[in-house]
């Protein structure tokens, strides 16, 4: 498995935060590589068209807009046979109460995947899930990918039920449970791009959260790390991949205000249930793959602070709001 290899690989959610620092590594790595996209997440659409906006013109790339329950997917991947499958798109997002839409978009659009996946004998597929399967199971000690799982929120239980999904198949999958992936490009919902935001624009932002409350936290170059090595050398179904050090959101908060050098206020909104502390066993994933973390939460934050900088314009509109209002529509 190489950038040599004739087949290309596709990439589900491609337009999704992590799926587009996923296609550029496959890219950087030699990859042919189709991405598709229904750009249907609630926070995706402005920023969509700009996380991939540099590889409108790179021939090894193509990006197909495509709803994965709505469309003709069987066609296009017997058409494309790809060497593999990394499905990525979902609706995310442990807040969403929408559990129609969250069926709609992380099961449905999986077997819709699964289904494609097997009739054209796509060899591997690989699943991003997350760490929210695990819900409140062990609050003391990390998780390991054998513990039994009990999701809290609708949507831990569809991507559960993604999960089971992809290994039930006759397929080589793999599922790679994320745990909370940031950096640049990441989506507006969550906590470190609101914080940043806030920081930078001296607002206040939500906080779903108490401040103790605390996270493995990735960096995104991370995650797609563990998710290619998962692909490459895993030998079991399930990997967990994450940052390796568990931080608490007053610690995090901390180190926005130190990179941003200004003052960031929080205001606790609510929210249903979610687990007070995830941490991951990395032990499988550090054994069977070889997966070092290479980003820590400072260096990983000053990226996505100095990149949310970068896009700050005088006035505090942000870069993407720039693209759409000088009329972006067809981009892709
Ligand atoms: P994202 O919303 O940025 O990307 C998901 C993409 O999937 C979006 O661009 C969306 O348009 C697309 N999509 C949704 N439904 C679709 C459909 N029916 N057909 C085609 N495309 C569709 O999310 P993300 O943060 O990049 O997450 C990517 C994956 O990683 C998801 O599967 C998510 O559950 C998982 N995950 C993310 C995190 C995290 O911290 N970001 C943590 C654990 C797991």
């Amino acid at each position: 498995m190489s950038g040599s290899d004739a087949r290309p690989v596709l990439v589900t959610g491609a337009g999704g935060f992590i799926g587009s620092h996923l296609v550029r590594r496959l890219r950087t790595d030699g990859f042919r590589v189709v991405g598709l996209d229904a750009y249907r997440g609630t926070t995706t659409e402005p920023i969509a068209a700009v996380r991939l906006a540099e590889m409108r013109d790179d021939p090894g790339f193509d990006l197909i807009e495509m709803d994965l329950v709505a469309g003709t997917l069987d066609h296009l991947v017997k058409r494309v046979r790809p060497a593999a499958i990394f499905h990525l798109a979902a609706r995310p997002g442990a807040r969403d109460s929408d559990p129609e839409a969250l069926a709609r978009d992380n099961v449905r659009a999986t077997a819709a995947v699964v289904t494609a996946a097997v009739a054209a004998d796509v060899g591997d597929l690989v699943f991003a899930s997350s760490s929210s399967v695990y819900g409140a199971g062990r609050t003391r000690g990390p998780s390991r990918e054998t513990d039994d799982v009990s999701p809290l929120s609708p949507y831990a239980v569809t991507k559960r039920t993604g999960e089971m999904l992809c290994l039930n198949a006759a397929l080589r999958s793999r599922v790679v449970r994320l745990f909370t992936v940031y950096g640049p490009g990441q989506r507006s919902d969550m906590a470190f791009h609101r914080f940043i935001t806030a920081s930078l624009e001296q607002t206040s932002a939500p906080r779903y959260q108490p401040s103790d409350a605390a996270r493995d936290f990735t960096y995104v170059a991370d995650a797609v790390e563990g998710v290619l090595l998962a692909w490459r050398y895993g030998r079991r179904p399930i990997y967990n991949v994450s940052g390796g050090e568990v931080v608490t959101l007053a610690v995090a908060v901390r180190i926005i205000e130190e990179l941003t050098g200004s003052a960031l206020s929080t205001h606790l909104a609510p929210a249903p249930p979610q687990p007070m502390v995830t941490r991951a066993d990395l032990t499988l994933a550090r054994s069977h793959l070889g997966y070092r973390v290479r980003f820590g939460l400072r260096d990983g934050l000053a990226v996505q602070v100095a990149a949310a900088s970068a896009e700050c314009l005088p006035r505090g509109t942000f870069a993407v709001e720039r693209v759409r209002a000088g009329g972006r529509s067809s981009d892709h």
